[in-house]
Parts: C-alpha cells; structure tokens; sequence
C-alpha cells in the first residue's frame, strides 16, 4: 500500500487531526486506521483521541456490562483515564441512579463538574437541591441560574435520561421528593406551590417533557419555584 508509506511521513500535528477527526466519527474506524500504519497506531495511543472517540450510550453500557467485551472495556478505561467527559459522566450516573457504588460515583460526578461539563453541573444541582440544608440550596440556585444564561438545561436533561432510559427499572434509585424538598417558600410567592400543575400540564400539552425549551418554567419569575419545577422533572426523568 503505497499511499501509507507516504502518509507515514505526515507532520505529527496533521496525524492528531486526522485520528481525533476518525475517533469522532467511530470507535470502529478508529481501530483500523490504527491497524492501517505505525503513525496512525501511535498518534491513536494519546489521550486527547481518547477525549475525542464517539461512543453511543448504548455501546458503552453494554461494554461495561459484557465480560465478552475486554478489549472495549479496556477502551473504555482508556476513555476515562484520558478524562472523556461524556463517558466518565455516564457512569458516574451509573454509579449514582443505576446500582453502583455512590461514593464512586460522586468523586467521578465532581470530576466531571470541575472540568465544566453542564450535565454534571445539572446533576449536581439537583442533587444539592434534594439535601435538606440551607446552604447546599443556595448553591444549587447559583448553578440553575449559570446552567439557565448558557440555555443549558434542555441538552442537561435530555443527557441524563439518554444513561438512565433503556436500563433495568429496578436498578433504578429515583431521588424521593418530599415537601421538605421544595425550594420557594415564600407566601408572597404567586407562583409557589404550582410547579407539580405546570409541569403536568406541559407534559399532558406536548406528550415530550423533557425538551422544555420553549416552555418549561423559564417563564416563572421566582428562581426558587424554577428550582421546583427542575426537581419535579428531574424525578419525572426517571419514568
Ligand atoms: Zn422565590
Ligand atoms: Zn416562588
């Protein structure tokens, strides 16, 4: 193959292209261009392709679950230890809803927030909210209203159920939502107490709750009931 030994002569610079470009698109054609040459091989031995590889949700449960699967799950290892956000994000909601270690999953969920993933900053929101203590709540408002200016919430959802939807039900450790939990506590409030209506209202309008881009409870003027409204859902992600 001719066109390989002269492609073996490309710059560094240009073979990190064009093996992080490959590893986006498929983990499959990854692999041969590795086989293709020894350029190739090495350059797809760093960590930013890593970074890069395209692995569909499904792919990456039934990798890890699949002792059949050693060379991917070494794959995967690789993914995490090259700090693949997407990939360590999923198991660290794995760990946490799904029946894996929670102590694990939430080192792996900081991780992932510390690196500025908005999924991991959604769940970590959430999960502040869900803790029964001034403080935490304080700091789970700030992010909604960080995850709200970015117009982050929607692809946020839409993440978290993509590793939660398809899995066995009774692995599922759906976070109790008590009254205790809810946020807007003032009786000054004209919104307080509505978020469980609206959002049965939007999700019986639309059939699609969680793409609430264009509704959801942006319209609400209290940060406290908009925080409602995300708890109430976030339960409801989980159905
Ligand atoms: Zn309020
Ligand atoms: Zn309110």
């Amino acid at each position: 193959m001719e066109h390989l030994t002269g492609s073996a002569n490309l710059p560094h610079d240009v073979w990190t292209l064009i093996v992080g470009r490959t590893a986006a698109q498929s983990v499959r054609d990854l692999c041969s261009l590795r086989m293709s040459c020894t350029a190739a091989r090495n350059v797809g031995e760093e960590d930013f392709v890593y970074r890069c590889a395209s692995i569909p949700v499904s792919d990456q449960r039934w990798w890890s679950l699949s002792p059949m699967h050693q060379p991917a799950r070494n794959f995967l290892a690789r993914c995490r230890q090259s700090r693949h956000l997407k990939v360590l994000f999923r198991s660290a909601v794995s760990d946490l809803f799904l029946g894996g270690c929670r102590f694990a999953g939430m080192e792996t969920m900081h991780v992932v927030t510390a690196h500025g993933h908005s999924a991991a900053q959604y769940t970590v929101f959430m999960m502040l909210m869900l803790r029964d203590n001034f403080e935490s709540k304080n700091k789970g408002l700030e992010t909604l209203r960080g995850l709200e200016a970015a117009s982050a919430l929607t692809i946020c959802k839409l993440e978290f159920r993509g590793v939660i939807q398809g899995t066995w039900t009774h692995l599922h450790r759906v976070p109790m939502l008590n009254a205790e939990n809810l946020v807007c506590s003032s009786h000054a409030c004209p919104s307080r107490g509505n978020m469980g209506a609206i959002y049965r209202h939007q999700r019986c309008g639309r059939g699609w709750h969680v793409n609430d881009g264009d509704g959801g409870a942006a319209h609400i003027s209290c940060v406290h009931c908009r925080a409602d409204y995300e708890l109430i859902l976030f339960v409801h992600l989980f159905d």
